[in-house]
């Protein structure tokens, strides 16, 4: 099921806030430099990498030294706006260490129902890849709201990621969250819960098992990574949610390593 891992020549790999930043509001720069390091070391193998990264509200809340997420929409991108700079800086400081350049590409979901943006988007990360530069995205927390929704939605990247997947046709998305992958209900909240290794559609069930709330400093939960594991489905194309604590992993799942939930069609 795994052998196509070994094979896999674009990939794209989405980090959640929770890989960024520490429990107490610090950044996490084991797990960025060890970030930077990997996905360097995929390039010098040959692969096109694309990385998607939350954490600007993160980054910004460290920045502007708050200890509660704010609330409101503006404040909220008035924060994302402080931490995508500093969260890059970081990033450029990393990825120089090895050499590795990165370009920065700030997005609205909303691209993809637009053709001539569509394509411009397209153009871009082609570019970046010919080039042999790895693209770093983000959601453009100034004009992307989901108004309705925007306490639990907002720098949700999971959705994201899956239509940046989608425009690059992608192998692979390698979603790292702070959770070994997909379980049979919340292992936060119930003991029992067992880690699914192979997801191999979108079921009422498996809607059923993902539970309501995010983490502390995550924002999209894990029905959120359902809808982009549809959206990864709908293009036949294959996602793994894995733990992000230690982005030495990805070498691992490239490897076809039974790590995390590994969502793709029944061949
Ligand atoms: P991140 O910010 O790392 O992307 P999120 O906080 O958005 O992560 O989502 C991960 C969280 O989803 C987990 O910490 C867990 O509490 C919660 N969760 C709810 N249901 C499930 C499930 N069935 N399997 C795994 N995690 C779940």
């Amino acid at each position: 099921m795994r052998q196509f891992l070994q094979q896999v020549q674009r990939v794209v790999v989405k980090v959640g806030t929770s890989s960024l930043i520490h429990p107490n509001g610090m950044i996490n720069l084991a797990s960025i430099d060890e970030l930077a390091f990997v996905l360097t070391d995929l390039k010098n193998q040959g692969k096109e990498v694309i990385l998607v990264s939350s954490g600007a509200v993160g980054v910004g809340m460290h920045q502007l030294n708050l200890a509660k997420r704010p609330t409101t929409i503006p404040e909220q991108q008035a924060v994302a706006a402080v931490g995508q700079a500093a969260l890059m800086n970081i990033y450029n400081q990393r990825f120089t260490t090895y050499s590795q350049q990165t370009g920065q590409i700030l997005l609205t979901r909303d691209v993809i129902e637009f053709p001539e943006s569509r394509q411009n988007v397209i153009n871009t990360l082609e570019q970046l890849l010919k080039m042999g530069i790895i693209p770093i995205i983000n959601e453009n927390d100034t004009v992307a709201v989901d108004e309705l929704d925007h306490l639990t939605k907002f720098g949700d990247n999971d959705q994201l990621s899956a239509i940046v997947t989608q425009l690059t046709q992608a192998d692979l998305l390698i979603m790292l969250s702070d959770i070994d992958g997909f379980y049979s209900a919340n292992p936060m909240t119930n003991p029992d819960a067992k880690l699914y290794a192979h997801v191999p559609r979108i079921t009422e069930t498996i809607l059923a098992q993902a539970g309501g709330k995010g983490s502390q400093f995550g924002t999209g939960g894990m029905s959120s990574k359902l809808k982009a594991a549809q959206r990864i489905f709908e293009m036949q194309g294959a996602m793994i949610l894995a733990n992000g604590k230690q982005p030495k992993i990805i070498f691992d799942i490239l490897q076809g390593a039974e790590i995390g939930t590994l969502f793709k069609e029944e061949q």
